[in-house]
C-alpha cells in the first residue's frame, strides 16, 4: 500500500480501484507514512505559512432541503437571518484590520441577494480592499449569474460537490438537485476564470471507500485551487440527526492523499475538524493543510449559521479567533501570514 502512496506523492496517476484500495487500507502506519509526506510537500510549497480567510456567513436562508445540513428550508427551529451591505462591510474592515485579506461570503441560497444585490456587494468589497482577493460561496446559479459576480469582481468561488457517484447524491439530497447540475456549475466557473474550490464532507451517511475513489477521480480531472474537506457533523433538527459523524483520522488521512494528488492545493482545516477534535485543526495542518477559515460574522448571528451541532467559536469576537488560531498555529511552529494567500506553482 505504500507504493500506491507513494505512485500519488510521484505524481503518477492511480485508477478508481487503486484509490478504493488505497482508502479502505488506511491503517495507522500508512496515515502517518502519508501525512510525513503530505506535509513535507506542503512546506516545500508554501512553507510554515498558513493562509487565512475571513467566513463572513451572511444568510442562513436557503431555498434548498439538503438532508444533512442545519439550515434546510424545512428545519423550523432555525432562527433565520441576513445581514445588511453595511454589516457584512463592517465585517470587511474588522476583518482587514486584524490582518485578513481574503473574504469569503458564504450562505444558504437566499433568493433575497439578487444578482443586482451581490453585485453591488461584490463591488463594494473590491473598492474598499481592492488588495484582497473575494470568495463567494453561495451554491449553483445560473452562468450568467456567475459571470456577472466575477467581472464585480469576485476572485474564488467555493461550492463542494459533496460527492462524486450520482446514488451517493442523491441520498443526500433532495431531489430537485443533482450531480450534474453541481458539476456543471463547477466547471462553468472553472471556464469563467475563478480559482474554484470543490470538496466534500466525510463520513457522510453512504460513504463508502469507492464512493470516496469517485471524489479522487473527480478532483484529479477539475484540477481545482482548493478543496474543502471536514467530518459530516450530524444536526439534531435534520433527518440525519441519527446517522454516525465523520472521524478525525479519516479526514486528516484524506487531507494527505489531497496533499499528494494536488500538491499546491489550498487545503483548509475546517472548522468542523475543530469541532470533532479540540486540536483537530493543528492535526490536520501536520497532515498537509496550508488555510484556515476562522468567522467574521458578528457574534449574535454566529449561533445561527448551525449547519451541525456543537460548531466551536461561535461566542468570539473576530479578533480572538484570529488570536486562538495564531496560537494553535505557532505551538506546531506554522504562522498565520498577512496575504491573499494565492495558489503556488506545482514543485513536483
Ligand atoms: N449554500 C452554499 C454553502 C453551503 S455550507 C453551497 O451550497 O455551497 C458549506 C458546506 O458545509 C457544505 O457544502 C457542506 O459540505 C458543509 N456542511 C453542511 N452541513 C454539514 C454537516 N452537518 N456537517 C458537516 N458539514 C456540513
Amino acid at each position: 500500500m505504500k507504493r500506491l502512496i507513494d505512485m500519488v506523492a510521484a505524481g503518477e496517476s492511480l485508477t478508481e480501484n487503486q484509490w478504493e484500495e488505497l482508502i479502505a487500507g488506511q491503517t495507522e502506519e500508512l496515515s502517518a507514512y502519508a501525512a510525513e509526506r503530505a506535509k513535507n510537500l506542503r512546506e516545500q510549497i508554501y512553507g510554515k505559512q498558513v493562509f487565512t480567510r475571513g467566513l463572513i456567513e451572511f444568510t442562513n436562508y436557503c431555498k434548498n432541503d439538503c438532508l444533512y445540513c442545519g439550515i434546510r428550508r424545512s428545519n423550523g427551529n432555525a432562527n433565520r437571518y441576513r445581514l445588511t451591505e453595511e454589516q457584512i462591510l463592517d465585517c470587511c474592515r474588522q476583518g482587514y484590520e486584524l490582518g485578513f485579506r481574503t473574504f469569503v461570503l458564504q450562505g444558504g441560497e437566499d433568493g433575497y441577494y439578487t444578482d443586482e444585490r451581490m453585485v453591488s456587494i461584490i463591488r463594494k468589497i473590491k473598492e474598499g480592499y481592492p488588495e484582497c482577493a473575494l470568495t463567494l460561496s453561495v451554491g449553483e446559479k445560473e452562468k450568467e449569474s456567475y459571470q456577472r459576480f466575477f467581472e464585480a469582481g469576485a476572485d474564488r468561488y467555493l461550492l463542494r460537490h459533496e460527492t462524486a457517484e450520482e446514488a451517493h447524491y442523491e441520498t443526500l439530497h433532495p431531489k430537485e438537485l443533482s450531480l450534474k447540475h453541481r458539476m456543471k456549475c463547477l466547471w462553468d466557473l472553472k471556464e469563467i476564470g475563478y480559482q474554484v474550490g470543490c470538496g466534500f464532507m466525510v463520513g457522510s451517511p453512504g460513504q463508502t471507500a469507492k464512493t470516496l475513489a469517485k471524489d479522487m477521480k473527480f478532483i484529479e480531472a477539475l484540477q481545482p485551487d482548493m478543496v474543502g474537506i471536514g467530518p459530516f457533523v450530524p444536526h439534531h433538527d435534520t433527518p440525519f440527526a441519527k446517522e454516525k459523524g465523520g472521524t478525525v483520522n479519516q479526514t486528516l488521512y484524506l487531507l494527505s492523499l489531497l496533499r499528494l494528488l494536488k500538491p499546491n492545493l489550498l487545503l483548509p482545516a475546517t472548522t468542523a475538524l475543530g469541532t470533532i477534535d479540540p486540536r483537530g485543526r493543528e492535526k490536520g495542518m501536520l497532515a498537509g493543510a496550508n488555510v484556515v477559515m476562522p468567522n467574521l460574522s458578528p457574534t449574535n448571528v454566529r449561533k445561527k449559521y448551525e449547519l451541525y451541532d456543537n460548531k466551536i467559536c461561535t461566542g468570539d469576537e473576530a479578533a480572538e479567533c484570529r488570536n486562538c488560531l495564531n496560537n494553535r498555529m505557532q505551538s506546531i511552529g506554522y504562522e498565520l501570514v498577512v496575504d491573499r494567500g494565492d495558489p503556488q506553482k506545482d514543485k513536483r
